[in-house]
């Protein structure tokens, strides 16, 4: 059996993750599951996984925590530290689905023991590409990309000749608001904001999904995991969200994975590898589906597209202040603090406040951050 450690496993992808664990009795054994704060979500998930070790990141949850799991012989643990914990004790396949760049330490942490790593945590590689690259490379850990976009790439990327592939292109469904004008975005709320199109997913990655944020962070998260260079990436959108991603080659060849939009075939494929494992999700029904429509981003209605692509072009830890001012900004959206239109007028205000550095170590990265949080919050107190 392969053991598992699941960071993030009350969340939308750790969910599905223990779906396909709880499907394939015999495939894995559970060794740790995280959570931020929910202990009863986290205690019910341990109890049914059969997990080993369950930590939660809120020490206030604790007392909860030990409570539902009393009688279970489950180890119950919490603070940050005991999510780095849960991803430094020894186990195959660490799944980091820990939403925002709190995924940072714990990734790092499995990273640097050299475990095989399911990536579905894009913000740790935005604002710490280098750093965690390096610590893989060091280690001979290795990074398997969840994420739905890049994991099509990696399905269909010629890993022995990558001198041979003349672009990437992320496919964007273009999220709700594809074909509404800046004008009628003023007034949007949070609930239409999340009502994706196509995929059911947590609050966060739903609203970069509606700014167009989403494929600028898969960008970045593209240039690490693939380094083929910044001008070989390219995005596309693509409503129906049945093309995850396309690698062009240099004969003109294009080689694209598809597939029914549900997690579960991504995540399986990550937690697999290098085998393939049946999922129940639907089967791609092409003729009923009927047409596969593209068109370009719209950079001018979605400036965080345009954001991103700028601040991957600057390189250093503009992507770092990038992602910290997003997460900021968008946790003011969710709280009514801040308009939809807000977000990117944050974004690019703390980007052109915020002094760009290097990013060579996680204490580096960690400042950056705190740096640019705060820039964040404080133009989110000037709009008020
Ligand atoms: P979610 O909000 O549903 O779940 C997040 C998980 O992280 C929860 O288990 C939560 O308890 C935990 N968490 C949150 N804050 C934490 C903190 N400070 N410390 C420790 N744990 C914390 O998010 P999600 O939609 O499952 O997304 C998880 C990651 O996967 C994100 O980076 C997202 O971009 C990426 N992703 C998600 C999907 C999807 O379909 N949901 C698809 C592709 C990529
Ligand atoms: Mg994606």
């Amino acid at each position: 059996m392969t053991s598992l450690t699941i960071l993030g496993a009350t969340g939308s992808v750790g969910s599905q993750a223990l779906d396909l664990v709880a499907r394939n009795p015999g495939r894995w054994q559970v060794a740790a599951l995280t959570a931020n704060s929910d202990a009863q979500g986290l205690a019910t998930a341990a109890r049914a996984s059969g997990a080993r070790f369950a930590a939660i990141a809120d020490p206030a949850a604790y007392a909860d925590l030990k409570a539902a799991l009393a009688g279970s012989g489950i180890e119950a643990a919490a603070g940050q530290e005991a999510v780095c914990e849960a991803a430094q004790r020894p186990g195959d396949i660490v799944l980091t689905a820990i939403v925002g760049a709190a995924g940072l330490a714990p990734t790092l942490a499995a990273v640097e023991r050299g475990a095989t790593l399911a990536i579905a945590n894009k913000e740790t590689l935005v604002c710490a590409g280098p750093v965690v690259t390096a610590a893989a490379l060091a280690s001979g850990a290795t990074l398997l990309p969840v994420d739905s976009e890049h994991n099509a790439i990696f399905q269909v990327f010629d890993h022995a000749q990558p001198d041979r592939v003349a672009k990437i292109i992320l496919t964007c469904s273009g999220g709700p608001f594809r074909t509404r004008s800046r004008a009628e975005l003023a007034g949007v709320s949070v609930a239409d904001a999340c009502k994706h199109p196509v995929w059911s997913m947590g609050a966060k990655i739903s609203i970069d999904s509606a700014t167009l944020m989403n494929k600028g962070l898969e960008l970045i998260e593209a240039h690490h995991l693939f380094p083929v260079g910044l001008d070989r990436l390219d995005v596309i959108i693509h409503p129906q969200s049945v093309v995850h991603s396309m690698v062009e080659y240099i004969d003109g060849s294009v080689l694209a994975q598809l597939g029914t939009p549900d997690m579960r075939i991504p995540i399986a494929y990550a937690m697999a590898w290098p085998e393939r494992i049946a999922t129940p999700a639907a089967r791609l029904d092409l003729a009923a589906i009927g047409r596969l429509e593209f068109e370009a981003p719209d950079l001018v209605r979605f400036p965080c597209l345009a954001l991103a692509w700028e601040a991957m072009r600057a390189g250093g830890s503009a992507p770092c202040i990038l992602n910290a001012a997003n997460e900021i900004a968008v946790a003011a959206f969710i709280a009514g603090q801040v308009a939809f239109l807000d977000i990117d007028a944050i974004v690019a205000a703390t980007l052109a406040r915020v002094a760009s550095g290097p990013v060579g170590s996680l204490g580096e990265v960690i400042e950056t951050d705190r740096r640019a949080r705060a820039e964040a919050r404080a133009q989110i107190t000037a709009r008020a």
